[in-house]
């Protein structure tokens, strides 16, 4: 069982051989050939198992595909005169430490993308100021805390109309920390018609019942 057999491409394939990941965990294994594909998607995961890189690595091959279609596509104009303060690829975490974890990972997943993916992070406990900044343009991949993101949101920092893959992670978390009311607000925010991951360790009622709302044939994995 390799990465390879996943269906990843090179640039990625490459970067995992240099930070020695020499196979899939099993939620990787078992998943990641269905995110690329499109597909919804329940996780049962912890931390430990690998589940940034579950979901990390398919949307960094998604936007990958994107990019390089528009880019060889002669009628269209030219990759960034669109692009607005919109964010393409949204990732809501329950904390500032773990937003920052999952940004540095991504990061260092899309190395081999030579800056072709523009990934942000933020979060509350410090100045707004510089994460308006970061956002200026819109960027490919958003990690964020929900308050903060709000925050940005009513100030016209970002917009998430253009949503096109949302991940929730420590879904169980968010929720038991007091995210609820911003989840919900966030959620209505972003496009119908999109991909949702959603990750947990577990699954108490509330996490159940988002579950049902916002996910549609899922598959299931539970590690
Ligand atoms: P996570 O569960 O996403 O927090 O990942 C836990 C740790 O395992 C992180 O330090 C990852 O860099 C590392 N990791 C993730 N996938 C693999 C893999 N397939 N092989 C080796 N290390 C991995």
């Amino acid at each position: 069982n390799s990465f390879a057999e996943l269906g990843l491409i090179t640039p990625l394939l490459a970067r995992l051989a240099e930070l020695d990941y020499k196979q899939p965990t099993p939620i990787q294994a078992q998943a990641i050939p269905s995110v690329l594909a499109g597909r919804d998607l329940i996780g049962g995961a912890n931390t430990g198992s690998g589940k940034t890189a579950t979901f990390a690595l398919p949307l960094l091959q998604q936007l990958r595909s994107e990019k390089s279609s528009v880019g060889s596509s002669k009628t269209s104009s030219s990759k960034t005169s669109d692009k607005g303060n919109f964010v393409s690829r949204l990732i809501l975490v329950p904390t500032r430490e773990l937003a920052k974890q999952v940004a540095d990972n991504i990061k260092s997943y899309a190395v081999h993308f030579n800056g072709d993916i523009k990934v942000t992070a933020v979060f509350g406990g410090v100045s707004v100021n510089t994460q308006m900044l970061a956002l200026r343009g819109g960027t490919d991949i958003l990690v964020a805390t929900p308050g903060r993101l709000l925050d940005l949101i009513s100030s016209n920092a970002i917009k998430l109309d253009k949503v096109k893959s949302l991940v929730l992670d420590e879904a169980d978390r968010m929720l038991s920390l007091g995210f609820t009311d911003e989840l919900t607000a966030l959620l209505a925010l972003t496009p119908k018609h999109k991909q949702t991951l959603l990750f947990s360790a577990t699954f108490p009622e509330q996490v159940q019942s988002l579950t049902q709302e916002l996910l549609n044939n899922p598959i299931e994995i539970q590690v």
